[in-house]
C-alpha cells in the first residue's frame, strides 16, 4: 500500500564556502495519482529544491539526500542516474517559469517535442513527428503541423509555455513537476495555461506538484496544500482546509498578505513582517519564532526551543493548541481578511 508518490523525512543540504546550508529539513508528504498537491511558500523555503531532488537534478558533488523519496514503490534518493534519466520526461516530467530552461533554441520546437518519444517509447521519427502534432495541437497551437517546424524565438512567451508543456506531457508522465509555470505570463493567458493543465490532468491522470507563491493560482489548481518555510512543511490539508480554515501563523499571514478580489485598488497590502531565515543557521525551536506575533501565548519559552512538527495527516507545525488556533482563526484573523 502506499501513495503513488511518497516523501519520508527528506533532508536535503547543500555544502558551501559558508557552511551547510539545510535547505529542506523533516519533510513528508504523499501524491496520489490525478491530484493536485500546492506547494506554496516564499523563495528559499525549499520548495523548488524538493522538486529538484525529486527529479534526481541536484549535484550528487555538493548535495546530502537523506530520507525516502518512493515513486510507485522505487526509491530515488538512491537510484542511479541511468534510472533516473529512464525516469525524467518519461514518468517524471517538470515545467518552469522560464520555457528557455527547457526548450534548447537550436532546434525546431517539434524536434525537441518528438525527441523524448523517440528515446523513451522507442518510436518512429514518423510516429514522433504524429504525436508531436498531436500534442501541440491539444496545447492550443494553432496549425501545428505548420509551426512545429518553428525555432522557439518564433513563438510568443504564452506559445513557448504552451509547448514546453507539450514537451513535457509527450510520454504521458504519471507525475508533472510545475514549478511557477504561470508567474511570468499576463493574467489572460496564465488563466488559459492553468485551465489547460487541469483539463489535460483530467484527459491523463496526471498527478501534478504545483509549486507556486500565488495563493490564489493554489486555490484554482490545488485539491491540497503544503505550506512550507524554511525548509519544512508547516502546514498540510486539503485547499478546503487550509484556505478556510489555516491553522498556523505563518500561513494566516500569508492569506493576510494576499490582494483582497473585493477590495479598493490601493489598499496596503499587509506583509509578514521580517525575513525568512538563512538556512546556514536556522532560528532554533520553531523557525518561524522570529516573525511570529503569536508566541508569547504558548506556555513557557517552547516556540523558542522546541521544534513543533506536523503529523502525516492533516496538521500545523506550530505549538498553540488545536483550541488556540480555531478561536485565534476566527476572531483576529479571519475578521481582516
Ligand atoms: Fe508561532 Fe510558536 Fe506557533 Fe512557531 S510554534 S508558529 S513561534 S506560536
Ligand atoms: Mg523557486
Amino acid at each position: 500500500a502506499g501513495a503513488f508518490l511518497s516523501v519520508r523525512d527528506l533532508h536535503v543540504s547543500f555544502s558551501t564556502e559558508d557552511g551547510v546550508v539545510r535547505a529542506v529539513d523533516g519533510l513528508s508528504f504523499d501524491l496520489e495519482r490525478g491530484r493536485t498537491l500546492g506547494i506554496v511558500g516564499e523563495s528559499g523555503s525549499g520548495k523548488s529544491v524538493t522538486n529538484l531532488t525529486v527529479l534526481g537534478l541536484h549535484n550528487p558533488m555538493f548535495t546530502t539526500v537523506e530520507g525516502e523519496i518512493l515513486l510507485e514503490g522505487q526509491e530515488l534518493t538512491t537510484a542511479r542516474e541511468a534510472e533516473l534519466e529512464k525516469l525524467r520526461g518519461n514518468k517524471v516530467a517538470m515545467i518552469f517559469q522560464d520555457p528557455l530552461t527547457a526548450l534548447s533554441p537550436y532546434y525546431t520546437v517539434g524536434r525537441q517535442i518528438a525527441e523524448p518519444y523517440m528515446k523513451h517509447r522507442g518510436a518512429s521519427r514518423k510516429a514522433a513527428w504524429e504525436r508531436t502534432v498531436e500534442m501541440l495541437g491539444k496545447v492550443g497551437i494553432p496549425n501545428p503541423r505548420e509551426r512545429a517546424k518553428d525555432y522557439p524565438h518564433q513563438f510568443s512567451g504564452g506559445m513557448r509555455q504552451r509547448a514546453m508543456i507539450a514537451m513535457a506531457l509527450v510520454c504521458d508522465p504519471d507525475l508533472l513537476i510545475a514549478d511557477e509555470p504561470t508567474t511570468a505570463l499576463d493574467v489572460t493567458v496564465q488563466a488559459q495555461i492553468l485551465d489547460l493543465l487541469k483539463d489535460l490532468q483530467r484527459e491523463f491522470g496526471t498527478g501534478i506538484i504545483f509549486i507556486t507563491h500565488d495563493l490564489g493560482v493554489i486555490a484554482d489548481m490545488a485539491d491540497d496544500i503544503m505550506v512550507m518555510y524554511a525548509g519544512g512543511a508547516v502546514e498540510r490539508g486539503t485547499t478546503e482546509q487550509v484556505l478556510r480554515s489555516p491553522s498556523h501563523p505563518y500561513t494566516w499571514g500569508l492569506l493576510n498578505s494576499m490582494p483582497r478580489l473585493d477590495s479598493d485598488l490601493g489598499t496596503p497590502l499587509a506583509p509578514i513582517p521580517g525575513t525568512p531565515p538563512s538556512l546556514l543557521s536556522p532560528p532554533s525551536g520553531c523557525r518561524f519564532h522570529p516573525r511570529c506575533a503569536f508566541r508569547e501565548r504558548v506556555a513557557g519559552d517552547r516556540c523558542v526551543t522546541e521544534r513543533p512538527r506536523t503529523a502525516p495527516d492533516r496538521a500545523s507545525a506550530c505549538h498553540l493548541t488545536a483550541e488556540q488556533k480555531r478561536t485565534v482563526f476566527l476572531e483576529e484573523i479571519r475578521p481582516r481578511l
